[in-house]
């Protein structure tokens, strides 16, 4: 058996690779003891040191669960990190004194995107955000009037400092004008009209997308309870955590996630979250194909890391060193390392606010799912 770290910052992996490939070993040492199913999907890039790309999807108990709880990481890449330290807790040392129901399963699905983790992009390999992906149709004009407006500015053909100034003095007018609100609303809602533009939701349907979509049918067909939780960062008070379910107001899945996590979450539809409405969420994607009459709670735990201007300076950078830059180069290697620092930060402080935050989540989600109870 392996033992949980005494400090939930030891939770943090290194890196992608190294995070999958103890996650299936840690899933394999564990098949000895509990049934344990693993369905590795790979995406056609590799990593940074050639690695496969895959999102792994382990089904630990029932094999066609009635009532799962999914734990998934890295949907927004380099997002990847919290998520996957999670996983890694659940595996070291919530899994082995947990007992299980014949009809019940805890998942854990490492990656959503695999590409953006090992990368350090929040997008995927086609400049997409997964989380503006799940759609069934896509319009290639969809996109606010106030992105097009801004688009120079979200989307810099240079980093030149002169430049850099005045389109930040126009975001800052922007800003004055419209409010930080709906300025964070126009950046961040997605547009589907600019494949090189930050906040891309794609023109089709990218290929982790399907895989999560039909892993989700796959193996959830059986399902009459899912739980699921998808670890993000990047908004909010730093190290703070924020809840949020982005199910409309007068829906079951909203009603549900409010009897699983009472008090704690917030809606992003009802302008009650620091999350502001967005377009082709992976929620209503994957609630789409669970079976007629599943209960399905969803939440998207969002821990803060720095304030939001540094957060969106890293995405628009990381976005430029993509289209025009040199990922080698000095300026390269900065724009990557602020990336990771805006969305992992390298404080083990914050590292262990947050793993022992999202620790404690799962422990009271987990006594919410039927079938499913600590032992001793
Ligand atoms: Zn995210």
């Amino acid at each position: 058996m392996t033992l949980a770290p005494a400090d939930p910052a030891d939770n943090f992996q290194p890196s992608y690779r190294v995070s999958r490939e103890r996650f299936l070993e840690k899933l394999h040492r564990l098949s000895a003891r509990l049934p344990v199913r693993v369905d590795s999907r790979a995406i056609a890039p590799r990593g940074p040191e050639g690695e496969t790309l895959a999102l792994d999807f382990a089904i630990v108990g029932a094999r066609r669960p009635k009532h799962a709880l999914v734990l998934s990481s890295g949907t927004h890449g380099v997002e990847g990190y919290t998520g996957s330290a999670l996983q890694h807790w659940a595996l070291d040392a919530l899994l082995p004194r947990l007992a299980l129901a014949a009809d019940t399963a805890i998942v854990l699905q490492h990656a959503n995107n695999p590409y953006g983790f090992a990368w350090h992009r929040r997008v995927n390999e086609d400049n997409v955000d997964p989380n503006r992906n799940f759609r069934d149709a896509f319009d290639p004009g969809q996109c606010s009037p106030d992105y097009e407006a801004l688009y120079d500015c979200l989307n810099p053909a240079d980093l030149h400092p002169d430049n850099e100034a005045r389109r930040w003095a126009e975001i800052q007018a922007y800003i004055d004008r419209e409010g930080l609100r709906r300025f964070q609303q126009v950046a961040v809602e997605g547009q589907y009209k600019f494949p090189r533009g930050i906040q891309f939701g794609g023109h089709r349907r990218s290929a982790g997308t399907q895989h999560l979509i039909d892993l989700t049918r796959e193996h959830l067909a059986a399902a009459q309870t899912v739980i699921w939780v998808d670890f993000h960062t990047g908004l909010g008070e730093s190290g703070a955590c924020e809840l949020i379910c982005g199910a409309p107001l007068d829906s079951p899945a909203y009603a549900f996630a409010q009897e699983i996590w009472a008090g704690e979450v917030r809606s992003s539809q009802a302008g009650e979250s620091i999350s502001t409405p967005l377009n082709g969420l992976l929620d209503l994607g994957l609630q789409a194909v669970l079976p007629a009459g599943a209960r399905f709670a969803f939440a998207f735990p969002e821990y803060g890391t720095w304030p939001p201007e540094r957060v969106i300076r890293a995405m628009r950078s990381d976005n430029w060193l993509h289209h025009h830059g040199d990922l080698g180069d000095a300026a390269g290697r900065a724009i990557k390392a602020e990336m990771l620092e805006a969305f992992r930060p390298a404080s083990r402080d914050w590292m262990r606010t947050v793993a022992a935050h999202g620790i404690g989540l799962v422990e009271r989600t987990v006594a919410r799912l039927p079938g499913a109870s600590m032992r001793g």
